[in-house]
């Protein structure tokens, strides 16, 4: 039996009130932010244990993500005694898997089955092109893992999919591919994450007396975040609430149109509108008492909003007279210029008293993340990122400064390692410890014993092909990194070495975004003259201890922002083309738009007592500075909850209300990349090397090729030796530590003197 901590319907308004009694039948919750909902499902599951209406594994709650889980559980504890123990509190992806392993033999896998990530998914699809001899170039598996995600969201088994839905891939081997998929799947006792769902809900509806056996287990269910489910989770709850009458259902989802953010993730806010159709006699219950935030913030997220057409229509007030701060909205000159001026205010509010756990920067896309970071760090600011990685320990990142540090420093085995099949090159595991054997044989740099191996035919002459060409680029990036500008270096590299293309080809929501990450670290490069210098300021940058994250600001996405609450927030970057997105503008229709809309009102709706926007007038773009106008958002915004602020420079400014913004191009600050002299030079130096002449140029990596090359050889001319691969054989030639053995079996071949032994 548990017992109430506190009077936990006290402070709750009528409506509040009413939705947390309400325990029986179904019960939709429509309300905008901040007005309680999440706080109505927890008091009600609170009140149903303490009324003894349920055990606490009789009830199942459904949160957006595992940290929300979490987050009300404790809450839960603040109100009841002892502390329950509710196990069907969780995601929709976490309860399936749960449910899944209890019967998984009645889906064909074993209770031990594995969930795959991403990685392992794409692994599966490729070896599927591969036996189907499907050309990956032209069908990414990517695009094909993107195929596989949409239909399962939509609850479609392989026998489900629409003709003409599967008929577009690899010319109509969409449907037969996914037939495949999932078999190997079940061969594999293994399930991807859209399966969870797809498969419980097969699971349900193969099987009655395992669905009746959860009629009668789940007493009670509630959802948070509605309005962002999608149809398989639909589909799923509507099979779960079947066990009563529709009528008697005791089902109550809290949501809010506005809201819904995740479209592109195959969300139907229309999940709402039916939830009265599918449950006929539902309860409705609006609250409209805003508790989070102030008139001045609400105002302005309401008239924003205002500007969708398809919505629901609701109202939200605030009982707080005073309208508190002002929604600020500041035009900066250029993005360093935001991060340094909202580094400046944080500092201020830190100064007043207000702790850095009360602050959030909200921003669109990940890239805009890094310049925070920066700043962060050299004002030695706790920050943390949620729900991704900081910037520089991006995978993708990680990649290309790989890649320079291998061209400043070719005895980075690390970086090597890193790289040396990123992109493919069809370099294996075994080639790679074969030449760290190798190198480790002859005590010399990774980079260096391939420098040797490709010399030889100890490779197969496919990957010495490839192994060569990868040297010739890398000495050629040595060579052109002593003219170029690290900028400019890094785009060559990322172009040149198939880098740029590989993302390209991958045409993933995913790869786009670390497209526009790579473009930003090759903006963040541009103050940098020298490579050494740059590589010097990430070292720095990337061995601050991962301090303790106690009091720290946040930095995250808009996406990831939901449900949460601070007392200020920032929501820097509102230009066109970086909020809204430059996709969501080019769209035809207005759903992409609208969706972004309300994204900023998600934004705008964090905030308790603070809002501060902001816009850069300019954003540097390969050396070019491009102006930027504030976002279209900016003029939807109320005149008089707006305080408008322009620290921009004097080429001009953006006069709010009017929509005149100022477009401007400074000229290309840096001559021609391709005409200064030191390209020149390092070009005349490549082309005398490709006739064969001598090195000209003195670097780690020349020199280090040169001096192991002239290192004399252990062996005599005419000694007989002997090589694992090639047998016995006679040495008809030496050139420093690279000999030509006559052998008896496999013939004339160039060897590495570590790879024979006297014989
Ligand atoms: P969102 O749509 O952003 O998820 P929400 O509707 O779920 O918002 P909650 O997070 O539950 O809203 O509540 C917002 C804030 O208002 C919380 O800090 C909550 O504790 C507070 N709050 C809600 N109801 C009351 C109330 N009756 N009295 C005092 N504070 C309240
Ligand atoms: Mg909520």
């Amino acid at each position: 039996k548990y017992s109430a901590k506190v009077d936990y319907l006290a402070g709750l308004n009528p409506e509040q009130r009413e939705a947390v009694l309400a325990t029986d039948g179904p019960l939709l919750v429509l309300a905008g932010a901040g007005t309680g909902k999440t706080r109505v499902l927890i008091t009600r599951i609170a009140h149903i244990l303490l009324e003894s209406r349920a055990q606490p594994w009789e009830i199942l709650a459904v949160t957006f993500t595992n940290k929300a889980a979490r987050e009300m559980k404790v809450r839960i504890d603040s109100f009841v005694k002892p502390l329950p123990e509710l196990q069907w509190m969780g995601t929709f992806h976490s309860m399936s898997a749960k449910i899944l392993r209890k019967h998984a033999e009645l889906v064909d896998l074993k209770s031990t089955f594995t969930i795959l990530d991403t990685d392992d998914q794409i692994r599966l699809i490729k070896q599927l092109l591969a036996a189907e001899n499907i050309d990956e170039k032209r069908w990414p598996a990517r695009q094909f893992a993107g195929m596989l995600d949409a239909w399962k969201n939509r609850g479609l088994q392989p026998k489900d999919v629409p003709a003409a839905d599967s008929s577009y891939y690899a010319n109509g081997k969409g449907g037969r591919l996914y037939h495949d998929y999932q078999a190997r799947l079940k061969a594999l006792n293994a399930a991807d994450f859209g399966d969870l769902l797809l498969e419980c809900i097969r699971l349900f509806r193969e099987n009655p007396d395992v669905l009746a056996e959860y009629h009668r287990k789940f007493k009670y269910m509630l959802v948070d975040e509605y309005q962002d489910s999608n149809t398989a989770q639909y589909l799923w709850l509507r099979l779960l609430a079947q066990g009563k009458p529709a009528a008697e259902a005791n089902i109550c989802v809290v949501g809010d149109d506005d809201q819904s953010i995740y479209g592109w993730r195959g969300a139907e806010v229309d999940n709402i509108l039916r939830f009265e159709t599918d449950f006929p006699g539902a309860k409705v219950i609006k609250l409209e008492r805003n508790y989070r935030s102030t008139a001045n913030i609400l105002k302005a997220a309401s008239t924003l909003i205002a500007f969708n057409e398809g919505r629901l229509g609701k109202t939200l007030f605030t009982d707080v007279a005073d309208g508190g701060d002002l929604v600020s909205f500041t035009q900066v000159y250029d993005s360093e210029e935001e991060a340094r001026t909202i580094g400046e205010e944080i500092e201020q509010f830190q100064r007043q008293g207000e702790p850095l756990n009360s602050m959030a920067i909200l921003v669109r896309a990940s890239f805009q993340m890094r310049e925070f970071e920066e700043r962060f760090i050299t004002l030695g600011l706790n920050y943390r990122v949620v729900g991704g990685p900081r910037f520089y320990e991006r995978k993708e990142i990680r990649d290309a400064l790989a890649y320079l540090r291998l061209v400043a420093q070719p005895a980075d085995d690390l970086a090597f390692e890193r790289i040396v099949n990123v992109p493919k090159r069809g370099i294996g595991d075994s080639t790679v410890k074969m030449l760290m054997e190798t190198a480790r044989g002859m005590k010399v740099p990774l980079l260096a014993a391939t420098r040797m191996l490709v010399e030889t035919e100890e490779l197969k002459p496919k990957q010495r092909t490839t192994l060569r060409a990868l040297i010739a680029q890398f000495d050629d990036w040595a060579w052109r990194s002593e003219s170029l500008k690290p900028y400019q270096l890094v785009e060559n590299i990322l172009e040149e070495s198939g880098y740029t293309d590989m993302l390209e080809a991958e045409k993933s929501v995913e790869s786009q975004g670390r497209k526009e990450n790579l473009k930003e670290l090759s903006r963040s490069m541009e103050e940098f003259d020298t490579l050494g210098g740059f590589l010097e300021h990430i070292a720095l940058v990337m061995d601050r201890d991962s301090a303790d994250a106690s009091d720290a600001v946040t930095i995250m996405t808009l996406h990831s922002a939901k449900g949460l609450e601070y007392d200020t927030v920032f929501l820097p970057g509102w230009e066109d083309g970086t909020f809204p997105s430059q996709r969501s503008m080019d769209e035809s229709g207005r759903a992409g738009l609208e969706e972004e809309r309300r994204l900023g009102y998600v934004g705008i709706t964090r905030g308790r007592k603070r809002v501060r926007i902001s816009a850069a007038q300019n954003r540097r773009i390969h050396g070019l500075w491009q102006s930027a106008i504030p976002s279209r958002f900016i003029d939807e915004l109320p005149p008089d909850a707006v305080e408008v602020t322009d620290k921009g420079s004097a080429y001009g400014g953006y006069s709010y209300g009017g929509g005149a913004a100022s477009r401007f191009n400074k000229a290309d600050p840096f001559e021609s990349v391709y005409e200064t002299p030191g390209w020149k030079r390092a070009r005349a130096n490549q082309e005398s090397r490709k006739g064969g002449g001598p090195l000209t140029i003195e670097g780690e990596l020349v020199a280090r090729s040169v001096d192991l090359g002239g290192e004399s050889s252990g062996y005599k001319l005419g000694e007989r030796v002997f090589h694992l691969k090639f047998g016995y054989g006679e040495v008809i030639q030496i050139e420093g530590n690279k000999l030509t053995i006559d052998f008896e079996k496999a013939g004339t071949k160039k060897v590495l003197e570590s790879f024979i032994r006297k014989g």
